[in-house]
């Protein structure tokens, strides 16, 4: 069954298609990965989809129900989570009590060490969000994320600026995530180190559309894909 589908979606800025007539249905319970260069329309389609931005045409229909035009708050209730690229957390709180906020009721202890263990930071639970590692930081903001139990995440680049034991771990730990707590995540990505350990079915975006779909092997060995990336920092891997 489908949670997501997006039909036919476009945004312009000016004269400028950053999202082109985009069409994309997500499988209930799937994990996927959205890549492309820089200003392909990614982000884009992220803010269409929490509702930050109203498409030009097309449609979002979301657990059946048709949210275009939606705003952002009513998406949110219905449970679609997005993470930013600059992490939003309390720095001068400790971990557990970002995560209490984030959940908005009276979560129960075990619920929130779930949370703390799943974004490997039992240890840190009586830091300072503040004290912690940049890398930290950001799982600390998924674990927010999940705090919030929505059906379907959207990660905007969660490895940038990382270390690559970091992003190593990143990808774990969305895959736990998506297997353990049965929540659609589609990720948008540059590293393609990460892609390739996320072992998850790719969409590779160029100027607003989707250009091809595959897995990682796929979508490597494509002479289209390899040539949209030749030339750019973000390249792909040798075969
Ligand atoms: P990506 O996330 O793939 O790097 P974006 O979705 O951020 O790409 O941007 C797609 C294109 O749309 C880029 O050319 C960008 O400059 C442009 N763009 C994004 N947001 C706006 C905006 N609010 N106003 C005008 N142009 C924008
Ligand atoms: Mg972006």
């Amino acid at each position: 069954m489908s949670i997501l589908e997006l039909k036919s979606l476009s945004k312009c800025f000016g004269g400028l298609r950053a999202v082109d007539d985009f069409t994309l249905t997500l499988a209930e319970g799937s994990l996927n990965a959205l890549v492309g260069p820089n200003g392909c329309g990614k982000s884009t389609l992220f803010n269409l989809i929490t509702g930050l931005m109203r498409p030009d045409a097309g449609k979002i229909q979301f657990k059946g129900q048709n949210i275009t035009g939606w705003p952002p708050h009513k998406i949110a209730r219905l449970g679609i989570g997005r993470k930013f690229q600059v992490p939003a957390i309390f720095e001068e709180l400790s971990l557990r009590e970002n995560l209490i906020i984030a959940a908005r009721k009276n979560e129960q202890r075990a619920a929130i060490d779930n949370i703390l263990e799943q974004i490997n930071l039992s240890n840190e639970a009586h830091m300072l969000a503040g004290e912690l590692a940049h890398g930290q930081k950001q799982w600390l903001e998924i674990g927010l994320l999940l705090a919030q139990a929505p059906s379907l995440i959207l990660l905007d680049e969660p490895t940038a600026g990382m270390t690559a034991a970091e992003t190593h771990a990143t990808a774990e730990l969305i895959t736990r995530i998506n297997r353990e707590r049965s929540m659609t995540v589609l990720v948008i990505e540059h590293d393609m180190g990460f892609i390739e350990h996320l072992a998850c079915p790719l969409h590779v975006m160029s100027k607003g559309q989707i250009l091809k779909s595959g897995n990682f092997k796929v979508i490597r060995n494509d002479s289209e894909v390899k040539a949209l990336y030749f030339g750019q920092s973000e390249a792909m891997p040798d075969a």
